[in-house]
């Protein structure tokens, strides 16, 4: 039931959000991007459309009962991706985030305690900031330079908090639909339908058992790859999008 919850959550934040990001672009636009990097401060759903590179992206976990296996069906297809962690899970399962690493994935944050961040403090939200990298670091030497907020759920103090740390903020262009669907075919048809280049697809490897979307995950790279797709880090679509210039 809890997966239930977070989805319905999801969409009603996405949709929120939605209307804030709009009332928030004019006042954002002048503060942040001048400080920072374009990619600083602003949310991004989606990276560029040429080259036929697509995000798969999986959130809340590690979690043993998921994480490995999604690992191993990247492996498979010698796909790379990215996993916003909560640092929560990370200190209890940080092997997992040492293997994703070691195997070329990207580690993001997604919170320490992913539990109503937005309604947080300035000075607790900086600490579900800190204790995520400092997780993430002990756990696999790296430290995460994206962030992705809980059911995509943000205001202006946390993008600002964000920017001063050289955070880029990334939600998804393409939502799996992992959390709602009831068959691992369902999931895969919706996102072989609708997959795109440059799309950042919305994947879990926790928050309960995934087994519908480690099944899933075959049939989208089987399929995908055989249509010309090809399935990177966050970091290496970012850098395809600096190379490719403004107006690509
Ligand atoms: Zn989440």
């Amino acid at each position: 039931m809890r997966v239930i919850t977070i989805g319905r959550r999801t969409i009603v934040f996405a949709a929120l959000f939605t209307v804030f990001s709009i009332l928030l672009a004019g006042p954002l636009a002048g503060t942040v991007r001048e400080a920072m990097s374009p990619l600083v401060g602003v949310p991004i759903r989606h990276g560029p459309n040429g080259g036929g590179m697509i995000a798969l992206t999986f959130d809340d976990g590690p979690d043993p009962q998921n994480t490995p296996y999604i690992l191993e069906v990247l492996a498979r297809y010698n796909a790379k991706a990215t996993f916003f962690v909560v640092g929560e899970w990370v200190d209890k399962h940080p092997n997992y985030v040492r293997d994703a690493v070691q195997a070329g994935h990207e580690i993001a944050s997604h919170s320490y305690t992913h539990r109503n961040v937005a309604g947080k403090s300035d000075a607790q939200f900086l600490q579900e900031i800190q204790r995520t990298e400092d997780s993430v670091f002990k756990a696999a030497g790296v430290r995460p330079n994206c962030f992705r907020p809980p059911y995509g759920r943000v205001n202006s103090r946390m993008l600002k908090i964000l920017a001063a740390r050289e955070y880029t903020v990334v939600l998804w262009s393409l939502d799996s639909l992992d959390w709602k669907l009831g068959s691992a075919s369902q999931i895969a048809t919706l996102v072989i339908r609708d997959a795109k280049p440059g799309d950042i697809v919305l994947m879990h490897d926790g928050g309960g058992p995934r087994p519908r979307t480690i099944k899933a995950l075959d049939t989208i790279l089987k399929q995908l790859s055989a249509k010309g797709f090809t399935f990177v880090t966050l970091d290496e679509l970012f850098r395809a999008e600096a190379e490719a210039g403004p107006g690509e």
